[in-house]
């Protein structure tokens, strides 16, 4: 099965890459991604599939074995492209200003197309059913994924397990990178504002100084990651943005501090958000000044099952060669896909994209992103081996 895979995979490398061409020069932002559903739907069709829409502008599809309701794997890729404006200078480039696919989910869908391009020729050798999962939206709060798992994308039929891929920037092409349990963090944003009372700068004993609350605040609250957070989880509380909008002799009436609040624990999560409302509150109150505290929440933090993820690791390995797996560090950005690993046993792995002989070395998120198309031909085939794989345990 392996090699008829190998085989298959490299018989429709350059439908992959095309697939990927056209949805890389036709980004569209989260949630906006119609003409991509479109694309995609029409793709599966062709396959002889029947893609349903959810949660507006996301699909799923059911490609079927034999004996369909044996085991269900349900397999992910995001759609969605990123608020920037494309930088390289390839045949492929975005035609939509400003908009652009720089964290290769275009890679991620023409792979899972790819996937639905190799097992639809298999469905005679396999039992059971995998379902394409292709969700909206992973770049933009409330995720996607959520709304995917509102819609019921785990029910009817119920996946047995959850496999997504993403591509790695920092990975050389042909090698691909597993972590078991806790891999990325938790979001939340945090918006502080601190209110005083302003006036002259020569005379601060006449009001309340916003900005000396702020900086006591900023520091005081490190001791919440510092001193509170569990040995257990990993954690980050960063403030990017610091506004006290006065002049050298004006003190103003208030300071915002907008920042983000990152963990891979769930209970210490709501109990560290609860301590940086009651500490902001607290400190601001004792100094005289007064605090609104808004927290957006974001993505929960993202558990790979350990054993499913062992199982993958492995099953990787017999399809890349040992040499080619590669352990990943916790990551301490966020990632929608953390949606599904909290309600269903998940992996979520990463397929290397690096090229450093081509150039081809910038990060996810930055204008110069780019990937190795060989990616492509490696993502589908060994997604569709893995799946394969996990339908027979
Ligand atoms: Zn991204
Ligand atoms: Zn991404």
């Amino acid at each position: 099965m392996k090699e008829k895979i190998k085989q298959l995979a490299g018989k429709y490398a350059a439908e992959f890459v095309a697939n990927r061409r056209h949805l890389h020069t036709n980004p569209e932002l989260s949630f906006q991604e119609y003409e991509t559903q479109k694309f995609v739907a029409e793709q599966l069709r062709t396959l002889g599939l029947a893609p349903q829409a959810m949660a507006n502008t996301g699909l799923v599809a059911l490609l079927e074995g034999k004996n369909p309701s044996k085991k269900v794997v349900a397999l992910r890729a995001d759609m969605d492209a990123l608020p920037i404006l494309e930088a390289n200078d390839v045949s492929y480039k975005s035609t939509n200003p400003g908009v652009m696919h720089a964290c290769g989910h275009d890679v991620h869908t023409a792979s899972l197309l790819g996937v639905a391009r190799i097992l639809t020729e298999l469905k005679d050798e396999f039992e059971g059913t995998v379902k394409l999962v292709f969700q909206p939206g992973e770049e933009l709060a409330p995720g996607g994924a959520s709304m995917m798992i509102r819609e019921g994308v785990l029910e009817n039929p119920t996946p047995q397990g959850m496999i997504g891929q993403h591509v790695a920037p920092q990975i050389p092409v042909g090698k691909i990178g597993f972590r078991e349990g806790m891999y990325m963090a938790s979001t939340d944003e945090i918006y502080l504002t601190v209110k005083g009372k302003g006036g002259h700068g020569a005379a601060p004993e006449l009001g309340v100084d916003p900005v000396l609350v702020a900086s006591h605040l900023i520091v005081a609250l490190q001791q919440i990651v510092s001193r509170n957070r569990p040995q257990n989880s990993p954690s980050v509380l960063s403030f990017g943005r610091v506004i006290a909008n006065g002049a050298t002799n004006v003190i103003p009436n208030e300071v915002k501090i907008d920042g983000t609040f990152r963990c891979m624990n769930e209970i210490w999560r709501e109990e560290g958000l609860r301590r940086i409302q009651k500490l902001a509150e607290g400190l601001c109150e004792s100094m005289g000044a007064e605090c609104e505290v808004r927290i957006v929440r974001g993505y929960p933090y993202l558990e790979n099952h350990p054993e499913l993820t062992r199982r993958l690791r492995a099953e990787a390995s017999e399809y890349m060669g040992e040499e080619n797996i590669v352990d990943l560090d916790i990551w301490m950005a966020g990632e929608d896909f953390a949606f599904y690993s909290q309600v269903t046993d998940s992996c979520f792995y990463r397929l290397g994209t690096r090229n450093e002989e081509r150039g081809i070395v910038s990060g996810v998120h930055t204008p110069t992103f780019d990937v190795d198309e060989h990616s492509l031909e490696i993502g589908a085939g060994l997604m569709s081996w893995l799946a394969l794989q996990e339908l027979a345990v």
